[in-house]
C-alpha cells in the first residue's frame, strides 16, 4: 500500500482548492479498485462524496440537470429522466449490477478508466498508466478493444454506457475549478488517445464536474440503447448503440447515434447522420448509414469480430428505435 493523504471535502469551494495535486474520490467503484491494483497511487484523496451535488432538476430551457454526485440508480429511475430521457436510463441501466449502481456516480462514470486487461496488470508495459513504456495490447489480446480512431500508443476503448447516451442526447459538462467555473460538450470531453494516452478527457488537473445538462431534445418515442457483450449482466459492451430517431409522415427527421466499446470515446460521426435524414427508415438506408458511421475501422486481430458485429447492431439498433420497440417497462410518455 502507498501511504496517501485523505481529506474530505465540506464544501464545492473546499474541494475546487485542493487544486491540481488532489484526486477525488466520488462512488469509489473504480478508483479504489485502481488504487488496490497500485494502478493508480493518489498523494492525496479528496472525499467528495457528501457534497451536495446529487439532485436532478428541470431546467428553464426544458432540459435537465444531473448533479455530479447522484448516483446511477437514482438518475435511471428518477422520474424526470425516466420520462424524458428514456435511452439515458435504458444505457445507465445496461451498466454493471445493481449493487455498483448504487454506489457509482454520474460524475465518476464519466471518468472511469478503461478495461484493457493490460492497463490493470502492472507487470505489463501500457501507455496509459506508464507513458513512453508501450501497448502490450498491439499485436497482444486484443479482443475488447478499439477499431476507430486508435493511435500506435493505445488501442483502449472507454468502457461507459451512460457516456454513449449522453453523447447521443448532446449533454453539456459544467465544470469548477480554481479559475472559475466552465462547461464543455460531450463532443468534446472524452479524447482519442493520440500520442498521449493518459489522458482520458480534457478535464483539467483539479477540476470537478458539477452536473451534466441534458438539453430539452427528449427521444422518447423511437430509441433505443442496444448492448452486446459475452454475458447478458455485470459485463462491458463490446459494441453497444445509441439511436435516437424522430420520425414524420414516414421520413426521418432527426437522427443521433453513438457507438460505444469501439473507441476512446464514444464515437460518433454527425456528418454521417445527414444520411438518415429525409429517408425511409429502411433496412438498406440503415445499412448505409452504418458503414458512413464505421468508415476508417481497422481490426487488430482478435477484435476484427467487431467491425461486423457494430454494422449489424447499428442496423438492428435503428430498425428497433424506427419500430417504437419500448425499452423500459416503467418509462411513461411525455404529454
Ligand atoms: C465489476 C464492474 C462492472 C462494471 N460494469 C460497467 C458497465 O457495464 N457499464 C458501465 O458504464 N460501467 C460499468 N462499471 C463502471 C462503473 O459505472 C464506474 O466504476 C462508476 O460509474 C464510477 O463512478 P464512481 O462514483 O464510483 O467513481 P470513482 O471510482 O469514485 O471515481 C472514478 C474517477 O472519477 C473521478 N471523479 C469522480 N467524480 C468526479 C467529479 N465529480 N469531478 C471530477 N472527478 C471525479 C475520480 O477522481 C476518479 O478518477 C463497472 C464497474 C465495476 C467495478
Ligand atoms: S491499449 Fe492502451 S490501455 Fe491497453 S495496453 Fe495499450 S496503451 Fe495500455
Amino acid at each position: 500500500m502507498t501511504p496517501f493523504a485523505f481529506e474530505r471535502a465540506a464544501s464545492v469551494e473546499d474541494a475546487v482548492t485542493a487544486g491540481s495535486g488532489a484526486t477525488f474520490l466520488a462512488g469509489g467503484t473504480n478508483l479504489i479498485d485502481l488504487m488496490k491494483e497500485n494502478v493508480t497511487r493518489p498523494e492525496r484523496l479528496v472525499d467528495i462524496s457528501r457534497l451536495p451535488l446529487k439532485n436532478i432538476e428541470s431546467l428553464t430551457n426544458g432540459g435537465v440537470r444531473l448533479g455530479a454526485l447522484a448516483t446511477n440508480a437514482d438518475t435511471a429511475w428518477n422520474e424526470l429522466v425516466e420520462t424524458r430521457y428514456p435511452l439515458l436510463s435504458s444505457a445507465i441501466l445496461a451498466g454493471a449490477s445493481a449493487q455498483l449502481r448504487n454506489a457509482a456516480t454520474n460524475g465518476g462514470n464519466l471518468l472511469q478508466r478503461t478495461r484493457c486487461y493490460y492497463f490493470y496488470d502492472t507487470a505489463t508495459p501500457c501507455n496509459k498508466r506508464e507513458p513512453g513504456s508501450g501497448c502490450s495490447a498491439i499485436g497482444g489480446v486484443n479482443r475488447i478493444h478499439a477499431i476507430l480512431g486508435t493511435s500506435q500508443k493505445c488501442i483502449a476503448t472507454h468502457p461507459s454506457d451512460m457516456c454513449v447516451a449522453l453523447r447521443a442526447l448532446d449533454a453539456v459538462i459544467q465544470i469548477e475549478g480554481r479559475d472559475g467555473k466552465r462547461q464543455l460538450p460531450m463532443a468534446g470531453f472524452h479524447r482519442l488517445p493520440g500520442d498521449t494516452p493518459d489522458q482520458d478527457s480534457e478535464l483539467r488537473p483539479g477540476e470537478l464536474i458539477t452536473s451534466i445538462d441534458l438539453p430539452p431534445e427528449h427521444f422518447t418515442q423511437h430509441y433505443t440503447y442496444l448492448k452486446l457483450r459475452d454475458r447478458l449482466s455485470y459485463a462491458f459492451a463490446l459494441v453497444s448503440v445509441a439511436a435516437a430517431l424522430k420520425l414524420s409522415g414516414g421520413r426521418i427527421e432527426a437522427a443521433r447515434v453513438a457507438l460505444g466499446g469501439v473507441a476512446h470515446k464514444p464515437w460518433r460521426v454527425e456528418d454521417a447522420e445527414k444520411l438518415l435524414l429525409g429517408a425511409s427508415p429502411t433496412d438498406k438506408v440503415f445499412a448505409e448509414f452504418a458503414d458512413a458511421l464505421l468508415f476508417g475501422a481497422i481490426g487488430q486481430g482478435h477484435n476484427d469480430f467487431k467491425i461486423e458485429l457494430a454494422r449489424r447492431a447499428i442496423t438492428r439498433a435503428l430498425r428497433q428505435a424506427a419500430r417504437g420497440t419500448p425499452q423500459l417497462q416503467t418509462v411513461k410518455s411525455v404529454s
